[in-house]
């Protein structure tokens, strides 16, 4: 297995209806450092720490700590980010200790701006636009009526011997802000649990393999086709690309 993302913080300070975050019932808080430390010795895909799952990672007292940390180890730090909060001085700092990329969500006004004048004042940063422009309901964890945001259509198949997603497809797996191992970015509640991260040694946990199908997988928005997933896993290697040649210049 590899680590697609790694939740340091499951706290957030916007209340989306179209997201399963403000009703969850998992706790919501910050990772620990000790944690986060202890977890960097694991496989990450393309060694890239996305930083995210449910919540606002700009939240985590320690993200300065945790920028370094990461870059220490070569890894690519970076999350998406309602931007509520953002202060240019914050960002440029982070900059400076190893922030090398940023998914800009739109649920507010001020996301748009921000990105706006993100790619006109730092052209080189790697930055990418979610604007949110289709939906779903996270495999039946939000009311359908509201569906969050994904692009993909809400599914009503599960996975078949012909359309999977790429969690199982490339062995790969997400943290939650507990330590735990989820099958996947859409389980809020932890229904995938594994179990803590901690019991494997990071050679155990690279060779494990992601068979872990279970409630949210039959109502999955994620799936694709074979090739489509190839697809998908190509386009993630060019953007880990983008982001490496940026931190070879810049870092
Ligand atoms: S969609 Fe993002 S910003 Fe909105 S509540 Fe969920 S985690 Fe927070
Ligand atoms: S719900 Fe199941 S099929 Fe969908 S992304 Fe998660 S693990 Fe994959």
């Amino acid at each position: 297995m590899k680590i697609y993302a790694l939740e340091i913080t499951s706290e957030c300070n916007l209340n989306c209806s179209y997201c399963p975050q403000p009703t969850m019932e998992r706790k919501k808080e910050h990772m620990p450092l000790e944690m986060y430390q202890k977890a960097l010795s694991y496989p990450f895909w393309y060694d890239m720490l996305v930083a995210h799952l449910f919540g606002e990672a700009f939240l985590h007292p320690e993200l300065e700590k945790i920028v370094s940390y990461a870059h220490d180890k070569d890894l690519a730090f970076g999350f998406s980010s309602n931007m509520r909060d953002f202060s240019l001085e914050y960002f440029n700092h982070l900059r400076k200790k190893g922030l090398s990329f940023l998914v800009i969500s739109y649920h507010i006004p001020e996301a748009q701006k921000w990105y706006k004048y993100l790619t006109k004042h730092y052209p080189e940063f790697p930055l990418i636009a979610n604007e949110l422009e289709q939906k779903h309901d996270w495999a039946g964890q939000v009311d359908k009526n509201i569906k969050g945001n994904i692009k993909k259509q809400v599914a009503d198949t599960k996975p078949s011997e012909t359309s999977d997603c790429i969690f199982h497809k490339f062995d790969l797996v997400t943290i939650s802000a507990q330590g735990d191992i989820y099958a996947c970015c859409l389980d809020a509640e932890g229904l995938s649990n594994q179990g803590s991260l901690f019991d494997y040694s990071p050679e155990e946990f690279s060779n494990m393999k992601n068979d872990i199908y279970f409630e949210l997988c039959k109502l999955c928005p994620m799936t694709n086709k074979e090739q489509d997933l190839y697809h998908l896993e190509e386009q993630h290697s060019l953007y880990a690309e983008q982001i490496s040649n940026y931190r070879k210049r810049n870092m």
